[in-house]
């Protein structure tokens, strides 16, 4: 099938881009970007050997999860309300998208409630788009020395939706900039804060964010086809 194709050739593109930057394969992770597709394509994608995916709602998320296999680990990449923290919180294995102190806040309190320990990565918006969520650069680091005190979130890294162009080349600044702050960071061991995870690069642009130092590499329409 022509998933099992479109994998194959993210893999080779993943593969090439980490002999370029000199980087073992075993570095980045690849998640398939699977929202607003049906689960028969999922399915195709678990068969020809995915199994990490990503979804952008919660809804979306909470009702193709008991129709897929168990082993499947599920990535939340959008935007999360507060109120719908709870619908999700066990059924994750990362929120991508933590963009606010807030919204983080929730977490920690639900996590509590539940009695486990949530992992997330903090979305910062470097490029400081007007239409996008996230963390402005400046502003991650005071928001690590908040959630350092959040007993039940475990903030694994970064992540960043680079802007829309036509050449990825385009977005290499930014994706360099955000592996500087990330590597600065981890340097600092902040209590709570792991920092090993930077999710970066999507089909238009993920092997120059792999060339950049992205670990987790988030692919939609490269697998699944346009939405
Ligand atoms: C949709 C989406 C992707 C995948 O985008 P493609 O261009 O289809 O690869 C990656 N990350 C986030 C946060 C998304 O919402």
């Amino acid at each position: 099938m022509e998933i099992r194709e479109n994998l194959q050739r993210i893999e080779e593109q993943i593969g090439e881009a980490c002999t370029r930057a000199g980087r073992d394969r075993r570095e980045v992770t690849l998640v398939a970007v699977s929202k607003t597709k049906p689960v028969d394509m999922l399915r195709s994608a678990y068969e020809a050997g995915a199994r990490q995916f990503g979804e952008n709602k919660v809804q979306e998320l909470t009702s193709k999860i008991p129709q897929l296999p168990s082993d499947i680990s599920w990535h939340m990449i959008g935007h999360l309300q507060t109120n719908k923290v709870r619908q999700i919180l066990g059924k994750t294995c990362l929120i991508h998208s933590a963009d606010s102190i807030r919204l983080v806040r929730e977490i920690e309190k639900e996590s509590a409630r539940q009695e486990q320990t949530t992992d997330i990565l903090l979305e910062v918006n470097v490029a400081r788009e007007e239409s996008k969520f996230g963390f402005f650069l400046e502003e991650v680091e005071e928001a690590l020395y908040i959630m350092k005190d959040f007993p039940h979130v475990k903030v694994r890294g970064l992540m960043t939706i680079a802007p829309f162009v036509s050449n990825a080349q385009q977005n290499r600044p930014v994706f360099r900039k955000l592996y500087q702050f990330y590597v600065d960071v981890k340097s600092k061991n902040i209590d709570n804060v792991t920092m090993d995870i930077l999710s970066m690069g999507m089909t238009g642009d993920f092997q120059v964010a792999i060339e950049e130092g992205a670990t987790m590499v988030r692919v939609g329409t490269g697998i699944f086809g346009a939405r």
